[in-house]
C-alpha cells in the first residue's frame, strides 16, 4: 500500500507533462513501514527525484535508469533521511499500466507509478491518470498497489 499526497502526485504529473512526448522517469522517496507479510509494506511517499531517461533512442516508449543514477538516487534518499520506495514514469499517449518491457525490467518490493499522458493536439501533453503497481514476488505479473491519495500524512 502506498500513500501519495496530492503535492507529490502533482509533482510527478508535472514531470510527465514537461517531458512529453518523451517518457519521464524518476524515483519516489519517503518512509517505509515493513509489513508482517509479503506485500503488506506501507509506503509513505513524500518526495520525488527526477532522473534523466537514459534511453534517448526510444524515449517515447522506453525508460532506463542507469546504475549510476540509481546509486545517486539512493545517496540522495540517505542524505534526506528517506528511503527509496520505487519509481515513477510516464506513458505518452498510452495507458497508466506497465508494459511487458516494464515488467521485464522491474524488481519486487517496490512501487511502480505509471502515468498516462495524453497529447492535447498542440504538442503539449496532459497527465490524465496514474496508478501504482507492484511486481509479484515470482515476477510473473504486476498487480495494482492499493493507493491512498490526498491530504497530508506524517
Ligand atoms: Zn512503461
Amino acid at each position: 500500500m502506498i500513500h501519495v499526497p496530492d503535492a507529490v502526485a502533482a509533482r510527478f504529473a508535472a514531470e510527465g507533462e514537461r517531458t512529453y512526448p518523451a517518457e519521464c522517469c524518476g524515483v519516489l522517496l519517503g518512509r517505509l513501514e515493513p509489513g508482517a507479510t509479503e506485500g503488506c509494506d506501507r509506503r509513505y511517499a513524500s518526495a520525488i527525484l527526477p532522473v534523466d531517461n537514459a534511453r534517448t533512442d526510444r524515449a517515447g516508449d522506453r525508460f532506463v535508469i542507469t546504475p549510476e543514477a540509481y546509486l545517486k538516487a539512493e545517496a540522495a534518499a540517505d542524505a534526506q533521511g528517506l528511503e527509496l520506495l520505487g519509481f515513477y514514469h510516464s506513458h505518452p499517449d498510452d495507458q497508466a499500466r506497465p508494459s511487458d518491457y516494464d515488467r521485464d525490467h522491474a524488481w519486487p518490493n517496490l512501487s511502480y507509478i505509471v502515468m498516462a499522458v495524453q497529447g492535447q493536439g498542440d504538442g503539449t501533453g496532459r497527465t490524465t491518470g496514474w496508478a501504482s503497481w507492484e511486481l509479484a514476488a515470482d515476477r510473473s505479473a504486476f498487480r495494482p498497489e492499493p493507493l491512498i491519495e490526498g491530504g497530508l500524512h506524517g
